[in-house]
């Protein structure tokens, strides 16, 4: 008897509660993610076929690609002289038969024999030895599953299923089920003007025309970013209940009479940017109230996040409170260190509203830094004098997160990030602190580059976000050239030695060799060497690269600092946040190595000063990949742009940081493609969560929330 059932108890019912799966074929879905109902029918096929659209194998013509339908036979391995294995088998129908030929793929050859009724081919035609063939084309079983549009799942290897059994067992779960209850509220869906879910999941798999799959598409789209906005408007609203964040004076950006800021700023030897004061502005709004700040700051690299958070953090100590910034990696703390130290060298606190062992007196603010490699004496002082309130601002990795860190009042809590990570620690960092002082403290999230605002959302969808538009004034564009050839390598090098001529400094970067970190540090110590004998001969080179310990490291920053050094040759330790004015030159080799955001972030290591600066890209690859990703370098220094083209590129996966599958993934959503659904998501996500926070009065979707982000699920889904 067919029933409507809901989803979210589909989530609890096992894949082998259907008929004709035992053990062992569950064994093989369990293999693919697919545990429970729920997790096979939203198991959607990787491509379809159409089978209207088949061509018979007597009919290929070479030089087209087709699709090809029919049983293989015959697949042997052909083992070459050259030690390689080539794999070759037949394919045949009732008009003809084909040869296939893959390379590099020896399982192919027990794959392909293993399949038991009919293949879907996809490829051109060739011809070879006046036969006709396809060389490494897509397979896919097809098992017997007749009919126009015919779904293929991806198996993966070896799973010892085909396309056809899955097929069979997600139509087993809709003649089980005559409905799935729709979690959209009735207003919302018709609001959309979409299918139901039912109708969207079973127009998914089984399609009825390209035109039905597309609008079902959508529906199921939307559903994963809207239960996934859901949850992240409640994370988000169940925050801002429970916690009475500290609240600061944030004069003269908002209420209060404390003197701190005004005086810094008075110091300072530029203005800030509009957009930092925007952002300051909004962040002030924040930390003057009640309500725990959580907040993502985004710039562009090099628009001056840093001022801005110093900023913040002057807001925590001119209210009499502390502040800690945490940074991803040790280089970036010690450069954050020396720059904020250099930032508030000259500033008082010209009042008596700060700090707890100067009562009444004018004095510096103090700032120390806390990493994994400080000695354990200076620890100990450190952690004392943060005990007891003597210091205003630490900086640090990691190591601030560590329990035996007590303050005398901790403020405010910014993190600069690369991607979503240690989220729970720092969590854990602010619970034990609101415990301790009885309110909690506001917290700051920069990221090093900028992310596409879709991707905001997601990732950071339970932050508030400020953007910092635009760049200080005065500078110049950096002039990037791709260089493809040796001659423009060697071009590329010369503009280094000229520059070096006339006193200024620059960077070799490269690239990171994935197999092992001792293969890595041999390739850097060979090109320093190498670039030491020719390119750069005679001029001073400094190597940095991390494995060496933070003291050596250091040791050449210094060097290079004070121009000691001409050259830094280094990996992309020097990636984030590294502030040297003077250098104007960065030289990228293999640059189609890097991402998008990294090139980014590593041409934004020069144009930091009032001289012309330049940015080469050292590759001769010629793949699409190169090209878009290398061009789009060339055309544009908008991080905000690259990030677009970046996400558009690579994909969610990377976005979403390198996660394992999750029930929470997005399977169909593309936050590049589906940019409007994102927003039409969070939209009506936030504005149910603002009425009905524990959704009482939406059961179903609270069932469903539920089901699908328990509680090891929401933290999964904030851990990069
Ligand atoms: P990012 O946003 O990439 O972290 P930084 O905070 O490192 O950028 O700032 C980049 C450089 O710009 C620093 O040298 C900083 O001192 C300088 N800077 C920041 N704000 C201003 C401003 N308003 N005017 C001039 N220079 C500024
Ligand atoms: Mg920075």
């Amino acid at each position: 008897m067919a029933t409507a059932v809901r989803l979210d108890e589909l989530t609890r019912l096992s894949v082998e509660e259907l008929s004709g799966i035992g053990p062992a074929r569950a064994r093989a879905l369990n293999a693919l993610g697919v545990e429970t109902i729920y997790d096979l029918v939203t198991y959607f096929p990787r491509r379809y076929i159409d089978r209207s659209r088949q061509v018979s194998i007597g009919e290929a013509v070479p030089g087209e690609q087709v699709l090809l339908v029919g049983r293989v036979v015959d697949a042997r391995r052909i083992p070459t002289r050259g030690g390689r294995v080539i794999v070759e088998a037949q394919l045949v129908d009732a008009s003809g038969k084909i040869t296939l030929t893959f390379f590099g793929q020896p399982y192919r050859a027990k794959q392909l024999a293993s399949i038991a009724g009919e293949v879907a081919v996809f490829g051109r035609v060739e011809l070879f030895r006046r036969r006709r063939q396809m060389t490494n084309p897509l397979v896919d079983p097809i098992g017997d599953k007749t009919g126009a549009i015919v779904p293929l799942y991806s198996l993966r290897e070896a799973a010892g299923l085909n396309s056809s059994d899955i097929a069979r067992a997600v139509a087993q779960v809709f003649s089980t089920y005559s409905d799935f209850v729709d979690v959209l509220p009735p207003s919302l869906r018709d609001h959309l003007g979409m299918y139901d879910v039912y109708q969207a999941l079973w127009q998914l798999h089984f399609p009825s025309n390209e035109q039905a799959r597309q609008i079902a598409r959508r529906r199921v789209a939307f559903d994963e970013l809207f239960l996934l906005q859901v949850k992240l408007a409640q994370l988000r609203a169940e925050r801002e209940a429970l916690a009475v964040a500290t609240v600061h004076d944030t004069h003269p950006f908002g209420a209060g009479e404390a003197r701190l800021v005004e005086d810094f700023l008075s110091r300072l030897p530029f203005a800030p940017t509009t957009g930092q004061l925007t952002a300051v502005g909004e962040i002030a709004a924040d930390m003057a109230s009640e309500k725990a700040m959580h907040r993502l700051l985004q710039g562009d690299v090099g628009s001056g996040k840093t001022l801005v958070s110093v900023l913040a953090m002057l807001f925590a100590v001119q209210s009499g409170h502390q502040a800690v910034l945490v940074a991803p990696t040790e280089v970036l703390a010690d450069q954050h260190f020396r720059s904020i130290s250099a930032l508030l060298a000259e500033t008082k606190t010209p009042d008596s509203s700060t700090g707890r062992l100067f009562e009444g007196l004018p004095r510096p603010v103090t700032i120390d830094i806390l990493t994994g490699s400080t000695p354990a004496a200076r620890r100990r002082k450190l952690l004392a004098e943060l005990a007891d309130g003597y210091l205003d601002i630490v900086v640090g990795t990691h190591a601030l997160f560590n329990d035996e860190l007590s303050f005398a009042s901790l403020g405010l809590v910014v993190v600069d990030e690369q991607h979503r990570f240690g989220v729970e620690q720092r969590s854990a960092l602010t619970d034990r602190v609101t415990l301790q002082q009885g309110s909690s403290p506001d917290t700051l999230v920069m990221t090093a580059t900028p992310i596409p605002r879709t991707a905001a959302m997601t990732v950071y969808g339970d932050l508030d976000v400020s953007v910092i538009e635009g760049l200080p004034p005065g500078r110049r564009s950096i002039e990037t050239r791709w260089a493809r050839t040796p001659a423009e390598a060697t071009a590329a090098f010369e503009l280094l030695r000229q520059q070096v001529g006339q006193g200024r400094q620059g960077y070799v970067v490269c690239p990171v060799v994935e197999e092992s970190t001792k293969l890595q540090v041999r390739a850097v110590t060979d090109e320093y060497e190498r670039l030491n004998n020719a390119e750069l001969a005679g001029l001073r080179l400094g190597l940095v690269h991390g494995r060496m310990n933070s003291k050596a490291k250091e040791e050449v920053m210094a060097a290079f600092r004070s121009r000691e050094i001409d050259v830094l040759v280094a990996t992309t330790v020097i990636e984030v946040g590294v502030d040297v004015a003077n250098a104007t030159v960065m030289i990228i080799e293999d640059a189609d190595r890097f991402g998008i955001a990294q090139l980014h972030q590593l041409r934004g290591r020069v144009g930091r000063g009032a001289e012309q600066s330049y940015c080469y890209l050292l590759s001769e690859a010629e793949t699409a990949v190169a090209e878009a990703r290398l061009g789009a370098l060339v055309a544009t220094e908008d991080g905000f742009a690259l990030a677009e083209v970046d996400l558009e590129l690579r994909g969610e996966g990377t976005v979403l940081g390198g996660r394992q599958a999750g029930r929470t993934d997005l399977k169909v959503a593309s936050l590049s493609r589906d940019r409007e659904l994102v927003l039409e998501a969070r939209q009506h996500a936030r504005a149910i969560i603002a009425l009905d926070r524990s959704l009482a009065k939406h059961p179903r979707l609270r069932a469903m929330i539920l089901a699908l982000f328990g509680e090891d699920e929401a933290d999964f889904l904030l851990r990069s």
